[in-house]
Formats: structure tokens, sequence, C-alpha cells
């Protein structure tokens, strides 16, 4: 894996998952967050150690052994079965410890109304140093608390679109208790549907799970609006952006344009087939819309600089105004941003995050039947 490539701790639950049973991240992947005591990785892995027989937690504060000594397994069983014995000291056996007072009343505030958003002020009136607490619950959590309610929100405001089942308004109006944090989840991140709104008038949404993780795709009759990972920074300002836009309220519910995306997503990630077709309808300026276009035009497993963009569309020179257009893309995957990279041949940024950038390009030049592209 590439050594820009943060750690991941939203991979590792997500390939533990799954159909084909517990599948682990890379070996590679897993002994540096063995040996970083990564807490990401609690219950996603467990360690053991060949030369003394023993097998531990990722988190475990014995001395770490050598990478060669070290086998994995997915379950505490799986590694019994393996001939070792639990340590004494991070007990791989015993349930996962309780959870810091002050991270169990963040996790308490969150649920008592999970559509909010808890601010520093909120934590403060709460008697609690805002500071402190973000770092004890990233600790025992393995990722923020913004990242945690940011999670919380859109997993709630999606939790009945996961299996299409489409919402109506009057569900959105009485069918939830007040405190299931649906209705409030829901209404904060798509607003309301216009009274008697048809759904075919609206941008439906549905959520698609994949191998990357959750992505949320927003479509109408022309097609395609959106298409991103629900834990990106910054989506509920783009699906904000977006219905103003559109002047329109999104509802829960699936459309030809969705089911499609969802079944050549699919393919993709099996490696059956890389390339979309699709009815994609995405709002932007003149030049945004070019600068996409172009982005379209790079075949899978290729990449390109961001000088060759901006001489494929006409503005040779305009790197920077390409990257900001580069960045500004809501269709992930099916209009290939992540195949855009830096002139010295980084990965620069991804709104999805870095690792899923190179985890696309590895998938992309792993299943591409072409020969990979050079950058320019
Ligand atoms: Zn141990």
């Amino acid at each position: 894996m590439n050594r820009h490539v943060p750690p991941d701790p939203h991979m590792a639950p997500v390939q533990s998952a799954g159909p084909a049973g517990a599948l682990l991240p890379g070996r590679r992947e897993m002994y540096r967050a063995f040996a970083r005591r990564d807490s990401a990785y609690e219950g996603v892995f467990y360690a053991g150690v060949k030369t003394t027989g023993i097998f531990c937690r990722p988190t475990c504060r014995a001395r770490k052994p050598r990478a060669e000594n070290v086998e994995f397994f997915a379950s505490a069983s799986e590694a019994l079965h393996g001939g070792y014995r639990p340590c004494r000291l991070c007990r791989p056996m015993d349930p996962v410890p309780v959870p810091p007072p002050v991270v169990a009343r963040l996790l308490r505030a969150v649920e008592a109304n999970p559509g909010a958003r808890l601010t520093d002020k909120d934590l403060a009136a709460m008697g609690i140093d805002p500071s402190t607490a973000r770092r004890r619950f990233c600790a025992y959590c393995g990722l923020t608390f913004q990242a945690y309610q940011r999670a919380r929100r859109m997993g709630l405001a999606l939790h009945e679109v996961r299996a299409g089942r489409p919402v109506i308004e009057a569900q959105l109006d009485g069918g939830y208790s007040s405190n299931s944090g649906f209705r409030d989840a829901f209404l904060r991140i798509f607003g309301k549907p216009p009274r008697g709104a048809r759904s075919d008038d609206c941008l439906i949404a549905r959520r698609i799970d994949t191998p990357l993780g959750g992505m949320l795709a927003l479509a109408d009759r022309a097609g395609l609006r959106m298409l991103e990972f629900m834990d990106r920074q910054g989506l509920e300002n783009e699906i904000d952006r977006l219905r103003s836009r559109l002047h329109c309220a999104v509802v829960p519910g699936t459309n030809a344009t969705l089911e499609a995306v969802e079944t050549q997503l699919r393919r993709y990630f099996a490696g059956e087939q890389l390339g979309f077709d699709l009815a994609l309808a995405p709002v932007g300026s003149p030049f945004q819309l070019a600068v996409w276009g172009a982005l379209r035009r790079i075949p899978a497993g290729a990449t390109r600089s961001y000088a060759w963009i901006a001489a494929e569309v006409g503005r040779p020179g305009a790197q920077r105004a390409v990257g900001r257009a580069n960045g500004s893309n809501v269709m992930s995957i099916v209009i290939p941003c992540h195949r855009v990279i830096g002139a010295d041949g980084s990965l620069s940024g991804y709104g999805g995050g870095v690792w899923r950038k190179q985890r696309l390009l590895d998938h992309e030049r792993a299943f591409s039947r072409t020969t990979p592209g050079k950058s320019p």
C-alpha cells in the first residue's frame, strides 16, 4: 500500500463484514495497526505471536513482535483454533472494555438527539472540556466525534432508504416516534418535501453499499445528480447546494437511474465492467462541466495530471482552476476524479479520503484490460 495512505478505520469493518465471511484487511495494514496499537482495529483482527504462542488484541500494550512472527485472525475463536492461548495483558477473550466516562457521556448525548449537531459550545455547557473530550473520543472510537455525529445523522436519515423502500411525506410527518431521531435527521439533511409533491418530481435519494463504504446517490428524471461516499466531509452542504440549485426536495426511494447505478457499481467493484453507462446530469458551471467531461475520457486503469486536463479543456496552464473543478465533482467513481494525480505522481487529495483514491486506482489497475496509461 502507498505510504501516503493513512491507516483506515473505515475500511477494516467494511472488509470484515461481507457475505464471503470474515475478510481481513491487508497484512501490512494490520501489522502497522498492531504496532501502533490502533484502537480502530479493535475487534477487526487478532494477532497470534508465533514465538510465544499467545494471541492479542490490536491494542495490546505488550512489546510488539517482528512482523514475520505475527499471524492474523478474524476472530478469537480462529486464533484459539490456530493453537494460540489468550494474552493475560490484553485479555482478548473478554468483552471489549467499557468506554471511558466522558466518551460514554458523549455517546449518550448523541443518542438523546441523534439528528442534531453537538458543538463545542454544547459540550462546554454540559461541563465537558471539548478538546479533551474530542481526544478521548477519537482514541476510544477510532474516529473523530464530528465524524461520528455525521455518520450517525446520515445513517439515520438513510436508514429507511437502505432497502430502497420509499418513505413518503405522511410517514415523515407521523410514522416515526419523535425520539427515533429519523425524522430530525432526515429533515435536517434533506429538507422538508413540499406538500403533495410526487416522488418523481423530486430528487430521489438511495443508499448504495460498496466495498469502500456506503454511498449516497441522488437522481431525478434528468439523471444522476450526485454519488458520494456518505462519510465525505461537507456532504450535507453539497446536498443543500444541489437542492437549492434544482429547487426541489429530496425524498428517499429509487428510480431507473438509481437502480442502474447500483447494478453498475456492483459490476465495477466485482471487476466485471469498469466503465459506466448512465444518464448523468451534473450541476455545475460550463467550465466545471468541461472538466468533468474530460475526466470521463480518462480510461480506467490510467491516470492523468491536472495539466493534461487543462490542455484537454482548452485552458493550458489552468491547473489550479482544474484542481478546484476536480474537487467540486460530486459524482465519485462515475466521473473519475480519482484518476487525476499530481505532476510528481503523488495522489494529492480526494474528497472521499486519499485511501479510497488509492484503492480505486489499485482496483482499476488490477482489472482494466487495457495497458495502464501513464501520467503525461
Ligand atoms: Zn496481549
